[in-house]
This record gives C-alpha cells, structure tokens and sequence, in this order.
C-alpha cells in the first residue's frame, strides 16, 4: 500500500508534534492543526500579561526518560542546548527540562513543519468519498487522506461519535475505558526573593502533590514564581469549582509551603481537566483503523505515560501509518531543515 499524500494530525501535543516530525522525514506532507494559541499541549507555558518575563511551567513541570530512543533524542538536544537535565533535591534520577522555557519543546518540533494551523478547533470529523473533512473554526477543509488524532480520550471520543461514522463506534467506545485525572494548578509571583526554601517538593500531605520553583530549573531567570499542583483528590473533589473559590482553598496550604502569608488573589489558578492518564492502555489494535486510515496517538495510548509516553506514542502512530518502510533510505530532508531523528 502506498502512503497517504496528505495527512492531517489534529492536536500539536508532544504526541502529534512527534508523528508530524516522523512523517515529515519521511517525506509526507503533513499538516497539523491545534484551537490553542501555541504547539505543546499540555508541556504549557503561563506568562504573565501585566509582568513581563514572569513565567510559569504549569502543565508538565519536566518529564522523565527511561526509553533508549528518547534518551539518545534528549541527549543529543541537550548537546545543542534545548534541553538539560535537571536533579532536584529527593530525586534521584535526573528529571529533563526545556530550554529555556516548557514552551521551548513545542516550537522545536513544530519548527518547519510543512504546516502549523493555530487556534483551528476541530467541533467535527467527516468521512466522506474515501478522505476525511474536518469542520470547525477554519471552516470545511480537506479532502485528507489520512486522519491522526492527538488528542484526550474524552475529546477523541468526542469527535469519534460526532463523525457519524458507524465503523468508528468502537474506537470511540475503547477511548471511554480511560481515566484521566484532573489537576488545579496555582501560580504565584513573589517578587522579594525570599522564599527560595525548595527548588521542587512533594509535600506528603494536604491538597498540594508538587511545588516548584520555577528558577531552580536550568537556564531559568529568578523573578520568584512558583507552581502548585493540587493532588488528584483535591482536583476531582473540586473540579467544577470557581477558580475564586479554588484560590481560596489552596492560598493557605501554599503560605504553609513557602512559610509566609499568601492571599486567594495573588494566586492564579488553571484547570486542567484531563491531566494525566491514570487507568490501563486499550490495546494498540484500537487505536488505529488502516482501512479507513485513521490512526490515534497521545500520552494514554502509551505505557510510559507522560511526555515520554506522548513521544512514544506519536512515532508509534507514524510508523503504523507509514507501514512497510519503503526501499532504500529515507528521503534527504529539504536543505536546510533541522534533523531531529
Ligand atoms: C498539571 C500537569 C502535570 C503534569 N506532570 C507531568 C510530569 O511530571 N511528567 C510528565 O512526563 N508528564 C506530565 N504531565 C503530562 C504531560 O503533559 C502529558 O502527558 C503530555 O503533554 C501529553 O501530550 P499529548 O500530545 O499526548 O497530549 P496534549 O498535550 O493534551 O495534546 C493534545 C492537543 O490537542 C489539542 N486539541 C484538543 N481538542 C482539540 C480540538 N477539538 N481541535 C483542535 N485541537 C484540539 C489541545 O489544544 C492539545 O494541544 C502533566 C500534565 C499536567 C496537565
């Protein structure tokens, strides 16, 4: 089988991003579409509109690696200064960062993709003719040949059910079988320097699983900002909650952390809804369906979870969709484009 010629990957996860990359180099064209402002997905990046430079890392913190194909990734990143390894104290392997921000390992891999479609929310999928459509903020676009979908199982399920497709019911419905937990994340900005008690901690009770000291990471500025990351039982308790209220439940366990008063309104705080996944994987026979040329990639689909398992899963993806690997090698990339792989 040939393949596909045009390929459209909805969400510019790490996992999208990944398989839009690995495709690419493989000569496909390739196009990739997000509704958010910026590529990463959930590796996320809060600035601050009113203080310039501040900044918080307030979806994945930093990611571990144990794969030997990521690993060999991450190092030779680090060599060029994109990543860098990280060892806080009651670590004891090396956790890995960006540089010099999260936000930084989504505009790498999505540097010179054939293209990029920014806040394009996808609301429908539609097959139709042999191709895929997809309708949304953009309008009606395609015909695509083949179909990736990075996204929360929730929302693939979703757009699964919404495509009206009959041989997707069972897709959409492996998707339903995973849990994702929910996280309230806090963000703070302490301009006076001192409270530089931890770098990262992991408090072994109350609502708060994670705070970080946003300067403690590699190649970051110190304009005091920290993030907390309440712990799932809190998220889930709280999860429909304002974040007014949400602020003023968690401002008296950060002033415990950080051993001064911090007031509900100097804390910003994120919902993320689907946060991590936490339940089984569905076997990897269901997260793709060749014959209609739809493939499924995200950190859930994989074992390792996280953004490892995000990376994982999106190569994963691209090498079902590539099937055979052609003869020969693979195409020389356009001149001048950065080698990723
Ligand atoms: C608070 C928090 C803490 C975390 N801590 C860690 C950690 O310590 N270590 C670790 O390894 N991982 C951590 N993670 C998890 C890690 O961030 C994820 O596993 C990883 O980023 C998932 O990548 P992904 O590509 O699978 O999905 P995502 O990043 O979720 O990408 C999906 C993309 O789809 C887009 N999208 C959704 N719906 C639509 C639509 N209808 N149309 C168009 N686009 C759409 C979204 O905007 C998003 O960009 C954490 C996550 C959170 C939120």
């Amino acid at each position: 089988m040939n393949p596909p010629t045009s390929i459209l990957i909805i969400g510019a996860g790490i996992a999208g991003l990944a398989a839009a990359r690995t495709l690419q180099d493989h000569g496909l064209t390739v196009e990739v579409c997000d509704k958010g402002r910026r590529a990463g997905g959930r590796h996320a990046l809060r600035t601050s509109r009113s203080a310039p430079g501040m900044q918080w890392e307030h979806g994945a913190p930093a990611f571990e690696a144990s794969d030997p194909r990521f690993l060999h990734l991450l190092q030779a990143w680090e060599a060029q200064g994109r990543v860098a390894a990280w060892l806080p104290d009651g670590v004891d392997r090396p956790l890995w960062v960006a540089t010099p921000d999260a936000a930084a390992l989504g505009d790498l891999l999505a540097a010179e993709l054939n293209a990029l479609h920014l806040q394009w929310e996808v609301e429908r999928i539609e097959r139709r003719d042999d191709a895929w459509w997809l309708h949304g903020a953009p309008g009606t676009r395609g015909p695509f040949e083949a179909l990736v979908l990075n996204l929360p199982p929730a929302q693939a399920s979703r757009l699964l059910h919404a495509s009206g497709c009959a041989e997707l019911k069972g897709l959409a419905i492996a998707t339903e079988g995973v849990v994702m937990e929910p996280c309230w994340a806090a963000m703070l900005a302490r301009s006076d320097g001192s409270h530089s008690a931890f770098d990262r901690l992991v408090p072994a009770a109350g609502p708060i699983a994670l705070a970080v000291r946003e300067a403690a990471k590699p190649g970051r500025g110190d304009l005091g900002c920290f993030t907390f990351h309440a712990t799932a039982e809190f998220s889930k308790t709280h999860l429909e909650a304002t974040k007014q209220d949400v602020a003023c439940l968690l401002a008296p366990a950060v002033s415990r952390l950080l051993g001064t008063t911090v007031t509900a309104d100097e804390l910003m705080v994120h919902r993320w809804r689907y946060a991590r996944a936490m339940s089984a994987n569905p076997p990897p026979v269901a997260a793709h369906q060749p014959e209609l040329a739809l493939y499924l990639c995200g950190d859930w689909l994989s074992a390792e979870g996280g953004i490892e398992g995000a990376w994982l899963s999106g190569i994963a993806a691209a090498g079902r969709l590539l099937g055979d690997p052609p003869e020969g090698p693979p195409p020389p990339p356009p001149s001048g484009q950065q080698t990723l792989f």
